[in-house]
C-alpha cells in the first residue's frame, strides 16, 4: 500500500496581522512534536509571508501561499509569482481555492496554469475544487469535481508533488459537513481519477479535505479512505485548535 504522509494545512485567507507573530510561534512550538507524523503548514496573507517565513525558517511548519501568477515577473500590479513564495521560504502554494473561482472568475484552465507555475517554481500546489450546493442537489458532484480535476490539475514530472483539496464550496466557512460516506465517495472518485490521469503515481497524491474541519470533527474525517489530510480556515486561526486538528489527524 503506498504510504502519504497526512498533510494539514491552514488557509488565514484575509486574517491575521504582525500580531499574529505570537500565535505562529506557539504552532512551531506544537508542530515540532508531531515532525515525524504529519506535515503542516499556515498560508498567511502576503503581506506577513516575509515576517512568517523567517519565524518558519528550519520550522516543522512550513509556509503556503494563498494564490499566485503564472507568470514569473512582469507589470502585474498587486500579483505575486510563484517564484516569489519559493524566495520568501514558501513549501506550497494554494491554487483555485473556490473564493478565488467565484470572487476572482478564476477558470480551472487558468488554475491548472497557476499549478504549472507553483511546479515550475520547485513548490507543491495544493490545487483546491469542490461542487457548489446547487450542484450536489442536482446530483452533479462526482462529474463536477471530476470534471475540475482533468482541468485544473497538470501532469507534473516524476519527482514533482502536487496536493488536491477537495472542498464541498457549502461546507467552506459555515460549520457544515458532508457526511463520511459523502466524503469517501469524493474523495474515492478523485483518486480514481488521478490514477487515470497519473498511473500508479496518482496513488502518492495526497487528497485534502476541507470545509469546517475543526477539533472535534477532525478524527473522523481524517480516517476516511483517501482523506489525506485537511486544509484549514477558521480552526488554523488559533494554535490551540489547529495543534488539536492535526494530532487529531494522526489519532493522537
Ligand atoms: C477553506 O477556506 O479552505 C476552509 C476550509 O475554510 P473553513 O475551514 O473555515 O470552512
Amino acid at each position: 500500500m503506498t504510504e502519504r504522509k497526512k498533510l494539514v494545512a491552514g488557509n488565514w485567507k484575509m486574517n491575521g496581522s504582525r500580531a499574529s507573530a505570537n500565535e505562529i510561534r506557539a504552532m512551531i512550538e506544537g508542530a515540532e512534536a508531531l515532525r515525524d507524523r504529519v506535515e503542516m503548514a499556515i498560508c498567511p496573507p502576503a503581506v506577513l509571508a516575509g515576517l512568517a517565513g523567517e519565524l518558519l525558517s528550519g520550522a516543522a511548519l512550513g509556509l503556503g501561499g494563498q494564490d499566485c501568477h503564472a507568470e514569473r515577473a512582469g507589470a502585474f500590479t498587486g500579483d505575486i509569482s510563484a517564484e516569489m513564495w519559493a524566495d520568501v521560504g514558501a513549501r506550497y502554494v494554494l491554487v483555485g481555492h473556490s473564493e478565488r473561482r467565484t470572487a476572482h472568475g478564476e477558470t480551472s484552465d487558468m488554475v491548472n496554469a497557476k499549478a504549472s507555475a507553483v511546479l515550475r517554481a520547485g513548490l507543491q500546489p495544493v490545487i483546491c475544487l469542490g461542487e457548489s450546493l446547487s450542484e450536489r442537489k442536482a446530483g452533479a458532484t462526482l462529474s463536477v469535481i471530476s470534471d475540475q480535476l482533468e482541468r485544473s490539475t497538470p501532469i507534473p514530472d516524476e519527482t514533482a508533488g502536487i496536493v488536491i483539496a477537495y472542498e464541498p464550496v457549502w461546507a467552506i466557512g459555515t460549520g457544515l459537513t458532508p457526511t463520511l460516506d459523502q466524503v469517501a465517495e469524493a474523495h474515492g472518485r478523485l483518486r480514481e481519477a488521478l490514477c487515470d490521469r497519473l498511473g500508479d503515481r496518482g496513488r502518492g497524491v495526497r487528497i485534502l479535505y476541507g470545509g469546517s474541519v475543526k477539533p472535534d470533527n477532525a478524527a473522523v474525517l481524517m480516517s476516511t479512505p483517501n482523506v489525506d489530510g485537511a486544509l484549514v480556515g477558521g480552526a488554523s486561526l488559533k494554535a490551540a485548535d489547529f495543534l488539536a486538528i492535526a494530532r487529531a489527524s494522526v489519532g493522537l
